[in-house]
């Protein structure tokens, strides 16, 4: 069967992943000779020519080929892009009807989990922050503001090209401020605004800091710990701006040591603490609860004294950026793990966290287990965990499960 121009074919044995939904191609699966000179939509069949779906095709991109749609009939133009935009805010609208009350952060669009390759969005309160990482979603990105716009009407929409992409997607990093829809330039810097998250506060300037600025996929793994630490003295490890150790103060800590690499962390993890006293949402004695200090988590772990902690919290960085890193990064997180491990009190309770997509759940499993057999310690998992429900995780997609968490139980 001859195929038209405008047909990508994908060779004979690469077809079976495709046709159940997986996004991704790269170059091995497809055949040269019915590749594009130009990147756009195009319709993709197997090498026998059945329809498998209609995908982007940009050689420029470190995916040349992202499916998008699986019907024949629902061709991925601006249409398709407005109303897949639309859907995946829909699907949050119980986020939205909590707004007025205990949280106003969370994400409404994240990726390929929504259908939505290279485009991640979050609402800080009246503020929408969008996060392109693909050239197929940069291309868009005027379509997407329009429908985000057009839905929420929020105060200014942030749109930013992530910068650990710029470079294998060929884009330039780049932040762009929309107010109704159009785009402007802010004539002075942006003022730090408030955003809440199950009931506690964090400040923070819209458009800086890391990730979006807040990581709210761990919002139900912090509510989780606070059943852990009354009394308790606790470790948090890789704190950023308090997520974790805001809630071990609510939750009645002795005490909490934090820690970050990042100086600036530090700073805002403390301004936090001081604007949930203020409110009134903790207790004045937190602050003389809390240490926040700028130190490497490896070396304080190495250096702090056994059975000084009752619960400790290790919520590290991806440390597999890429699958090529990944036996790197399992050292990295068996260390991480044995340490705490050996310092933490018997019959302590260590949060641990890994959000390196590449690292699959059993493999960090594996991993934990390594650690406690170096460390010589029973350890019970008491919790499996994993990314809020606004992080969706797409069955056809599995490297949409990028973050693990496990509450364990350490016995020696
Ligand atoms: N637990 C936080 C999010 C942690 S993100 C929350 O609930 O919001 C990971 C953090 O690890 C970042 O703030 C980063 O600055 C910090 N980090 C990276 N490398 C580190 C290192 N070697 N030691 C300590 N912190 C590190």
């Amino acid at each position: 069967m001859s195929l038209g121009a405008d047909m990508i074919a994908i060779l004979e044995g690469k077809e079976r992943n495709l046709f159940k939904h997986h996004p991704w191609v790269f170059s091995g699966a497809m055949d040269a000779s019915t590749l594009p000179a130009s990147a756009g939509v195009e319709k993709v069949v197997s090498y026998d020519g059945r329809f498998i779906a209609w995908g982007w095709y940009d050689k420029d991109s470190h995916i040349p080929l992202r499916l998008l749609s699986w019907k024949e009939d629902d061709m991925p133009d601006s249409a398709w892009w407005e109303r897949s935009v639309r859907e995946s805010v829909l699907r949050r609208k119980s986020f939205f009807s909590d707004m007025s009350s205990s949280t106003n952060v969370f994400r409404i669009i994240h990726g390929e989990a929504d259908l939505l390759p290279g485009l991640v969005a979050d609402v800080y309160g009246r503020i929408v922050r969008i996060i392109v990482s693909a050239r197929v979603a940069w291309d868009m990105r005027e379509v997407v503001v329009r429908a985000i716009e057009g839905l929420l009407h929020p105060q200014m929409i942030i749109l930013n090209t992530d910068s650990a992409f710029c470079a294998i997607e060929k884009l330039h990093e780049i932040v762009e401020y929309y107010q109704e829809g159009v785009r402007f330039t802010p004539a002075e810097k942006l003022a730090e605004m408030r955003i809440r998250e199950d009931g506690i506060y964090y400040g923070l300037v819209p458009g800086t800091g890391q990730k979006s600025g807040f990581y709210c996929d761990q919002r139900e793994n912090r509510r989780r710990l606070e059943q852990y630490v009354k009394d308790a003295v606790v470790f948090d490890g890789c704190c950023y701006t308090g997520g974790f150790t805001l809630h071990a103060l609510r939750g009645g800590c002795r005490k909490v040591d934090a820690f970050d690499s990042s100086a600036d962390a530090v700073h805002r993890l403390l301004s936090n603490v001081h604007l949930n006293v203020d409110l009134g949402v903790l207790p004045s004695s937190s602050l003389e609860r809390v240490t926040a200090n700028k130190a490497d988590v490896f070396e304080t772990l190495r250096s702090i004294p056994r059975n000084a902690y009752d619960v400790m919290i290790l919520d590290p960085p991806k440390l597999a950026q890429t699958i090529k890193s990944l036996e790197s990064a399992k050292k990295a997180y068996k260390d991480l793990n044995r340490l705490a491990m050996e310092k933490i009190r018997n019959g302590g309770i260590l949060m641990t966290c890994s959000c390196s997509g590449s690292l699959k759940r059993e493999d960090f499993r594996t991993v934990l287990a390594w650690s406690a057999k170096d460390a010589g310690a029973e350890v019970q998992i008491l919790e499996t965990l994993g990314q809020g429900m606004d992080h969706p995780v797409r069955m056809s997609f599995p490297e949409s499960e990028y973050l693990k968490a496990y509450i364990l139980r350490v016995i020696k």
